[in-house]
């Protein structure tokens, strides 16, 4: 096993150049019990919207290269900063950006993935006692195009370089401390938690809680990279996210976790005939629209109501493709609903219980909230319901389960 940790700073631990200060003093801490270090950074604060903001100022449809050329700097601008701040406190420490570091991954502008990790130049780097900062969410691809790797993507070049260097633990430092049983602004007596499984964390991941990009934690899952969350701002353990051990299946639930980004679109009065799901999804699917849920009424008449869920971005585009299908099936109303929220639990061990789904109706039920939607998968259940009782869903089923 190497020496190295791989270190990775979210926008809000570098927002400003206090903040940039405390985190040199970290690492510089780190350096001096012994361990060679390659820190990986995000865009300072909000910068990676606000550059966003400023594109779609210019243009609605931005070309993706000029996106990612656009969106890479904010990397740019905190690795610097970052290394001058080390610079100052009297260590050395080198920036570099994804491109520098050999970081190198498909053309799939906004959205790339990552193909392979040149070490070298890091190693060389290491060998001469610095400092490594590594600009995140950015790499190049073979045509030396600049590339980005989706939003949160810091994340994921943390994990791949904590891969590519066998490094001896990846940590991620964020503004919290850690993943909690639910979030601490909902729920007061929230927890935080000591660990958690990979599928867990993935789970969570997308299904609502922020803290980690969920592509990141199916990397560390492929190559069994354990990677502790953490606050910059406290010297307090954070959570511990590796491979699912015998114990954890003693606890059922291990969190909720709430997502309103989602709206609803009903298809009324679809045709009940084969092959109408099929038609209207693969249209949907063509346009590179992703569903989330999807129910089906029973049919008495020949006719039945669709609906499903679908991110809250672009939404006006994605009714309209639904309203086309909808008229070449001879469906009848399209509509969408944006008041919707979903309410997830997480836990391995509901692999191995049973009555979990009734438990978490049964709070909803016990707070007159209707449910709206279900789905579930080995280890969550999700219901939606009117967006306006998300809170007070959280908190019923967070009590209901004793987290
Ligand atoms: N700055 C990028 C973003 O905001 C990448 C990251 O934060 O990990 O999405
Ligand atoms: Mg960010």
């Amino acid at each position: 096993m190497s020496n190295i940790i791989v270190q990775k700073y979210g926008g809000s631990s570098v927002a400003n150049p206090k903040r940039i200060a405390q985190v040199a003093r970290r690492i510089i801490g780190y350096r001096r019990k012994g361990y060679d270090l390659v820190v990986v950074v995000s865009a300072l604060g909000d910068t990676t919207d606000d550059l966003l903001k400023l594109a779609y100022k210019i243009t609605s449809s931005p070309s993706e290269r000029e996106l990612d050329m656009l969106i890479s700097t904010g990397e740019q601008i905190s690795v610097a900063l970052l290394a001058m701040a080390i610079h100052k406190l009297g260590d050395e420490a080198i920036s570099f950006t994804g491109a520098q570091v050999g970081i190198i991954t498909d053309s799939a502008h906004t959205q790339a993935r990552i193909i392979k990790i040149n070490t070298s130049r890091i190693r060389k780097e290491l060998q001469q006692k610095k400092i490594v900062i590594v600009a995140g969410f950015q790499g190049v691809d073979l045509s030396k195009e600049i590339t980005t790797l989706g939003r949160g993507g810091s994340d994921l070049t943390a994990v791949a370089l904590a891969q590519a260097l066998k490094a001896k633990s990846c940590e991620i430092y964020t503004d919290v401390e850690g993943v909690y049983t639910a979030d601490p602004r909902i729920v007061l007596q929230a927890r935080k938690l000591e660990k958690l499984s990979y599928d867990e964390m993935l789970e969570l991941a997308s299904l609502g809680t922020q803290v980690l990009q969920a592509r990141c934690v199916l990397l560390a899952k492929r190559f069994n990279i354990p990677i502790m969350v953490r606050s910059s701002f406290t010297n307090k353990g954070g959570t511990m996210i590796s491979q699912e051990v015998k114990a954890m299946e003693k606890v059922v639930v291990s969190a909720v976790t709430l997502n309103k980004n989602e709206a609803k679109i009903t298809m009324r009065d679809v045709p009940d005939k084969p092959g109408i799901a099929a038609k209207i999804f693969k249209t949907i699917a063509d346009e590179g629209i992703s569903v989330d849920m999807i129910v089906q009424n029973i049919s008495r008449t020949g006719f039945t109501d669709l609906s499903f869920t679908v991110t809250k971005e672009n939404l006006a585009r994605k009714v309209k493709i639904a309203r086309k299908v909808g008229q070449q099936i001879g469906a009848g109303d399209v509509i969408a609903d944006q008041d919707i929220a979903r309410v997830s639990i997480v836990g391995v061990g509901m692999k191995s219980h049973s009555g979990i789904a009734a438990n978490m109706f049964e709070s909803l039920a016990e707070n007159r909230i209707n449910i709206e939607m279900i789905s579930t998968s080995e280890i969550s259940i999700s219901c939606v319901i009117r967006k306006k009782f998300a809170e007070r869903a959280v908190q019923a089923i967070h009590k209901k389960f004793k987290l």
